[in-house]
């Protein structure tokens, strides 16, 4: 049996904080998702994932409450709760910049991991007491925004007991992430303390890496990727996706494409009986103690990347009226 984590990570938007929107707005737009009367975020994600039987991983961003109060959380987090998903930690680092009353004496960072262990041990435990403050029942996993973590944030994590990490993404590695790993790491494995489940993806070209990102990957990549994961016996498959990934850059526009492939994803799974929605409480730790056994990612097809590109050039012009996909 295959788990499948469909994880969200789920965040106010910086630069719109930045922008001056206020955070009952910013609420709306990057959390909810709501654009022209329509809601397409973490509540349109449920009702999906609730739909075909599965579950989400909604790894929470707490870091604004430093700014605005944790009761903004409680509603994200109490809505996520009553409808059986999970709250994770997530943390964006960069909110520090807006604090008045550091918890780092003002040292800043745009990741995790551009602080010291000690800072990280710091932040990462308030950021769990902020989470569950506003209601979250204890947590167990995390991810560093950006995927920006290093070795040192999965010691910081082992010391504030938590025992799951997904901030290793292959396409991050040597970049955003500086958690020392192996890209061809399949399979959970324990590190620094800590359990980590990278990421999972498929080979879009010899020698090359996609992620099983909503955005990234065609509905057909994700489907192959699932199944051959599911075909090889892999414990776990790692999807990743936003609150806000629903909608077009600027956050103005449904992005129907992206809905499409969230909602493919949902009914694929739905139906393969070798494959059960799962949250981090749902794996057990031992899935980390077996020896590797040479797993491997779905291999390129030229058709099934060249299928990818055209859409995704089609998309972008369409959602975004550019030509060239950021
Ligand atoms: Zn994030």
């Amino acid at each position: 049996m295959t788990a499948l984590l469909i994880t969200v990570d789920t965040e106010l938007s910086a630069a719109l904080h930045l922008q001056g929107v206020a955070l009952e707005e910013n609420v709306r737009r990057s959390i909810w998702a709501e654009a022209r009367g329509q809601a397409v975020g973490i509540g349109w994600q449920m009702q999906l994932l609730d739909r075909h039987g599965l579950k989400g991983v909604f790894f929470l961003d707490p870091l604004p409450a430093l700014i605005h109060g944790v009761d903004f959380l409680k509603p994200i987090v109490g809505e996520i709760v009553r409808r059986g998903h999970e709250v994770q930690l997530h943390i964006h680092t960069e909110w520090l910049a807006w604090v008045k009353d550091s918890p780092v004496d003002g040292r800043q960072g745009r990741n995790i991991g551009d602080f010291t262990l000690a800072d990280q041990i710091l932040l990462l435990g308030l950021a769990k007491h902020l989470l569950e403050e506003a209601g979250a029942p204890p947590i167990t996993a995390f991810r560093a925004g950006n995927f920006g973590a290093n070795d040192d944030t999965l010691r910081a994590l082992a010391a504030i007991d938590i025992l799951w990490d997904s901030s290793v993404n292959p396409a991050y590695l040597g970049r955003e992430c500086g958690i020392v790993a192996d890209r061809e790491q399949i399979a959970a494995v324990p590190t620094h303390g800590v359990i980590e489940l990278p990421v999972s993806g498929i080979i879009d070209r010899p020698g090359g890496f996609r992620p099983a990102q909503i955005c990234a990957m065609s509905a057909a990549e994700m489907r192959a990727g699932l199944n051959h994961a599911a075909r090889e016996g892999h414990d776990a498959f790692v999807v990743v996706t936003h609150s806000f990934e629903m909608l077009s850059r600027d956050r103005q526009r449904l992005n129907g494409a992206v809905m499409a492939r969230f909602e493919a994803l949902c009914r694929t799974a739905g139906r393969m009986p070798q494959v059960r929605g799962a949250g981090f409480h749902d794996l057990s730790p031992a899935i980390a103690d077996a020896p590797a056994r040479g797993l491997t990612r779905v291999p390129a097809s030229r058709l099934r990347t060249g299928l990818r590109v055209a859409q995704q050039v089609l998309a972008t012009w369409h959602y975004e009226r550019r030509l060239v996909p950021a």
